[in-house]
């Protein structure tokens, strides 16, 4: 045996861009990833929680923020952050909900979570790519959704995106493969963060949602950050090596496809 248990989920020497950081699931993968060795570069669109993530990081911790709508940020971000190290992963957590029927999607609306959720992901990883080709190495986490699975109404623009991700996840796994680069996707199910479960719900609204969305799964569990960063750390680490083109559903069995 090559790749050795637990020892294989470490990150050493390696720096990672974690988009959307300042939050949520890409808070907790920024820890996770610290955890394990890596330098981490949060970046998010608001800059102070991004700092506030790397403050939690530590010295291993670093700032760019970001607003991955806009190609040309993404480019900055990649930049800044190869002025540190060698990009080596690249996670591209941020996104945003939208619920709305077909017939109330704005033009404004669907143009933002068409450039957040997908043009982004899409624009990460080919900032990414551009800079691990050289190295013949290197590995991409995107971050989908148990949306791209399951119809839900009000969430058609929302699915549609992350459905987008995870077809672009193969088809970059199958084109990044040949220069040592894996491209791997991680769907959550329903996860305890702001986008979900926002500060300003009363107790009983948030235990109601929870109840209820816990009640789909087999489980009778609702995720929280740490399942979905320990999965994104399985695929980032020796321990997903032959691991490419998948998205792993972590979504307490809610979907199944
Ligand atoms: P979150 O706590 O809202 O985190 C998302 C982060 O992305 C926020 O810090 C947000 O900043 C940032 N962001 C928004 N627009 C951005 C932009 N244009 N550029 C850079 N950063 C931006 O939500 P989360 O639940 O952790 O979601 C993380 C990812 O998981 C998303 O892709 C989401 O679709 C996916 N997901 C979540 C769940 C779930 O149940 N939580 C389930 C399936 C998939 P602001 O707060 O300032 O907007």
């Amino acid at each position: 045996m090559t790749v050795e248990p637990w020892a294989s989920q470490r990150l050493d020497g390696k720096l990672a861009v974690i988009t959307g950081a300042g939050s949520g699931i890409g808070r907790e993968v920024a820890l996770f990833f610290a955890a394990a060795g890596a330098q981490v570069v949060a970046s998010d669109i608001d800059g102070n929680a991004a700092r506030e993530t790397a403050a939690l990081v530590g010295a291993a911790g670093h700032v760019v923020p970001a607003d991955v709508s806009d190609r040309l940020s993404i480019e900055r971000l990649a930049d800044a952050a190869e002025a540190i190290a060698p990009i080596a992963l690249w996670v591209n957590v941020a996104g945003v909900g939208a619920a709305a029927s077909l017939c109330d999607v704005t033009p404004d609306l669907y143009d933002r979570v068409t450039r957040i959720n997908m043009d982004g992901v899409f624009w990460g990883c080919a900032a990414a790519a551009r800079r691990m080709i050289p190295r013949k190495g290197g590995a991409i986490i995107n971050i989908s959704s148990n949306a791209a699975d399951q119809p839900i109404p009000t969430l058609s623009v929302y699915a549609m995106t992350k459905a987008a991700v995870n077809m672009l996840t193969r088809s970059l796994a199958a084109e990044l493969g040949p220069h040592g680069i894996r491209v791997n996707g991680v769907a959550p199910g329903f996860t305890l963060t702001g986008m979900t479960a926002p500060d300003r719900l009363t107790d009983e609204e948030r235990a109601a949602l929870i109840a209820r969305n816990a009640a789909r799964s087999p489980l009778g569990a609702v995720g929280e950050p740490c399942d979905i960063a320990q999965a994104v750390l399985y695929l980032a680490s020796d321990a997903g090596r032959f691991v490419t083109g998948q998205t792993l559903r972590v979504n307490g069995g809610v979907a199944m496809p």
